[in-house]
């Protein structure tokens, strides 16, 4: 058993509780107590600061954060941005990835996401590896290394739009068929820091007739499904000119919407498409879409539960994502206060999009995750204690976490990684 006491900590209401006692058995919150007085030699170990449950990355390209800076000189276009993605994706194998996410994912556990959901479709090399599962077990093991959870997304991608079958890198994405991916994705396992759920990469790249297939294996399963939805207005032409439907409209048709799926951005949306989308959970990844100019989705209209993804990575900073998908609404409507403090940090840490319901919340029972945000910063320095949330969705950044724990096993401590040089991984995989 170990002992936490917080000096301040979020356990689900409005507001941050002050002397919170956090006892954790294993790799679980065994119990909660507030109100209690710092402790004196009583062995609960101090955690001085802002504690939040472990924050929940829920959409994640690990290989992106590799453009990052790369391709923001000059303009250029979404559709520009994929082609620098592309050629990129066409130099990974398994070892250099699991390089490459290894860092990535230590990057996320400092800025304290103890829980990735890896939307992947990278899975094959020019020939296929004799693990053809090689890519994704690369990120399950990187996950493991960085001391974080992972929910591996496997992606089905088989187009490069509708009618027209993948070309270029986009091979390396393709399994062929639906079926041939259901069986290759039915080869993994899930590990006690890995679960597995499926992803339809978007209706551009998954034909009509095979999106039921994914979308059984993975209700079958009881796995998060998530897809890309409607992030750009070109998808919404071709899709309707395609179908005759919305992407959401043809995603519903096929059984990929409801409780268990998440639709990441769902930016351009008619007002059919978010009644539709009641019920299923959105996924907004605000400092991608504001970088790859998407728009701003309709994250209040929404009846939906909300998750948070840095998604290509521009910046990983949860913090950043929870106060920009208020900051946007704000801009559009120029009026205040569409979102308070706590949903956005519901949003930031909602694991259940992942599949993983048992986490985000100090409770009993939950994983022991527990994210310290620093108050010592200029940033959050002279914070008033009834505020403390909106301090931090508003002005904390990644670099404000000072330490983390993960399944309680502590992985960051003073703000530095307990097992990874971050930065030194990132310098060199990068070089
Ligand atoms: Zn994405």
């Amino acid at each position: 058993m170990t002992r936490y006491w917080a000096e301040h900590a979020w356990i689900g209401s409005d507001r941050a509780e002050s002397g919170v006692l956090i006892e954790v058995r294993g790799d679980r919150i065994a119990a909660v107590a507030r109100d209690v007085a710092p402790p004196a030699r009583d062995g609960a170990i101090e955690l001085r600061g802002l504690v939040l449950p472990g924050l929940a990355n829920a959409h994640s390209h690990a290989f992106h954060r590799v453009l990052r800076g790369r391709t923001h000189r000059g303009g250029g276009t979404f559709w520009t941005w994929r082609e620098d993605m592309y050629a990129l994706a066409e130099r990974l194998d398994p070892d250099a990835y699991r390089a490459l996410a290894r860092a990535v994912f230590g990057e996320m556990a400092l800025a304290g996401i103890t829980c990735v959901g890896e939307f992947h479709y990278l899975h094959h090399g020019a020939a296929r590896y004799d693990d053809p599962n090689a890519m994704g077990h690369a990120l399950i093991a990187a996950a493991a290394e960085a001391g974080i959870r992972i929910t591996l997304l496997d992606t089905c991608y088989l187009a490069s739009g509708f009618g027209d079958p993948p070309e270029g890198v986009q091979r390396r994405f393709s399994d062929g068929d639906a079926a041939a991916w259901a069986g290759r994705a039915s080869a993994l396992r899930d590990a006690p820091h890995a679960r597995i759920g499926a992803a339809i990469h978007s209706v551009r790249a998954v034909p009509a007739d095979q999106l039921s297939t994914v979308a059984d294996w993975a209700r079958e399963r009881g796995a998060p499904l998530h897809a890309h939805l409607s992030e750009q207005r070109a998808e919404n032409e071709a899709c309707l000119a395609a179908t005759g439907r919305t992407p959401a409209e043809l995603l519903d048709e096929h059984g990929a919407l409801g409780a268990h799926c998440c639709m990441v951005h769902a930016t351009h949306l008619t007002h059919d498409d978010i009644e539709r989308l009641g019920g299923t959970t959105v996924c907004m990844c605000a400092t991608t879409e504001r970088d790859l100019a998407d728009g701003i989705g309709p994250a209040r209209a929404l009846a939906s539960p909300l998750c948070l993804g840095s998604d290509s990575h521009a910046v990983i900073d949860m913090f950043e994502e929870a106060r920009a998908v208020e900051l946007d609404e704000r801009l559009r409507t120029e009026r205040r206060g569409h979102f308070s403090a706590a949903e956005l940090l519901r949003a930031a840490t909602n694991h259940a999009a992942i599949g993983w319901p048992e986490a985000g919340a100090i409770e009993p029972g939950a994983p022991a995750d527990l994210v310290t945000v620093s108050l010592d910063s200029v940033r959050l320095a002279g914070a008033g204690p009834d505020t403390l949330l909106e301090s931090a969705v508003f002005a904390a950044g990644a670099g404000d976490v000072s330490e983390v724990i993960a399944g309680g096993r502590r992985i960051v401590h003073e703000g530095r990684h307990e097992t990874l040089d971050v930065a030194a991984e990132l310098r060199a995989v990068l070089a």
